[in-house]
């Protein structure tokens, strides 16, 4: 048996249309790790998790998830995995109770074993446990699809963008679930994101995807300790001679008559550039900062791929 809790080789995708959404991926995710999937719009995030759900059928390749092939133990690869997707695809008709009592019956989870209660608790959906689906709000709708996922106590958790257009309360209270699922009952965490903080602070390894191709695989510090790269753009009082070099700062000068200072948040303090600025006779007028974005990761990643 593998220690792995995904692996994922050669795994291609096309649909109908002709898109190549997935163009050969392997990925290996750790048993009990957070792992993240970080991409921007359309990089075939959703799609990946979609055929890990069994939800999409892949062109090409070879899923096993806890150690069961999909394509030879479709039942036990199933059961190893709960995905709270993306689009909020609940049946209006079903109370949180009457939903997550459904998901168990599919999921062939017996009558005693089921634990409708404890789920309800936990997503804090307890008083509104007979409320239909349609009079809930989409924070608890969202809940809602995270218990779902939970009835048949799977080995792997997988969340494809959870936290997209929800307010802080509810971010962090999916947080503290998902942490508390994977530190005390050992649940091994997938999630999908656009935000690096969020991801920077959740996961202990991330793979940047990129138009269907892993771009990027590292642990997490490793991966952002290299793109803590920041600019100071200042305007000085008056024209500026020519500056010393120091160690881990780079200074050039725009053709706006503005200076770009470069520099490493995690080596050199905004304070630190400062005060080299002032020992050197520069009167600031203005200044503002600029920080590499996802976007500058994936440029960077993808040009040196
Ligand atoms: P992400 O989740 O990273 O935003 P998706 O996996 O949803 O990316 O989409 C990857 C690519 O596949 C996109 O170009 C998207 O338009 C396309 N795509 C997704 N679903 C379908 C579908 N059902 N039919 C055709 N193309 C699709
Ligand atoms: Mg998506």
């Amino acid at each position: 048996m593998t220690q792995h809790a995904i692996e994922i080789e050669g795994l291609k995708k096309t649909y109908s249309g002709g898109k190549d959404a997935l163009k050969g991926i392997n990925l290996t995710v750790p048993r009990g790790s957070v792992f993240g999937l970080l991409g921007p719009n359309g990089a075939g995030k959703s799609t990946l998790i979609n055929i890990l759900a069994g939800l999409v059928t892949k062109s090409a390749g070879k899923v096993t998830i806890w150690g069961w092939d999909q394509d030879v133990n479709p039942r036990q690869s199933r059961a190893a995995i709960g995905v709270m997707p993306q689009e909020l695809n609940l049946d209006p008709f079903f109370t949180p109770r009457g939903a997550l009592e459904v998901q168990a019956g599919l999921y062939g989870v017996p009558k005693a074993q089921r634990r409708s209660d404890e789920i309800l608790e936990m997503i804090g959906l307890t008083d509104k446990a007979e409320a239909y689906a349609r009079t809930l709000s989409g924070g608890m709708r969202r809940r809602l699809l995270l218990g779902k996922a939970l009835v048949h106590r799977p080995h792997v958790l997988v969340l494809d963008e959870p936290t997209a257009g929800v307010d802080i309360e509810l971010r962090q209270m999916l947080w503290s679930n998902v942490r508390k699922l994977n530190r005390e009952e050992g649940m091994t965490i997938i999630l999908t994101t656009h935000y690096l903080e969020e991801a920077e602070e959740m996961c202990d390894e991330i793979a940047i995807i990129n138009h269907g191709a892993v771009v990027a695989r590292d642990s997490t510090s490793n991966l952002l300790g290299a793109l803590d790269a920041k600019t100071m753009v200042i305007q000085p009082d008056s024209t500026v001679g020519s500056l010393p070099e120091v160690d881990g700062i780079a200074v050039t000068t725009r053709d706006d008559g503005t200076i770009a200072v470069s520099y490493r948040a995690r080596q050199t303090s905004a304070e630190d550039v400062l005060s080299m600025l002032r020992d050197n006779g520069v009167r600031i007028r203005d200044v503002r900062t600029e920080q590499a974005d996802l976007e500058d990761v994936f440029l960077s990643l993808t040009r040196s791929a």
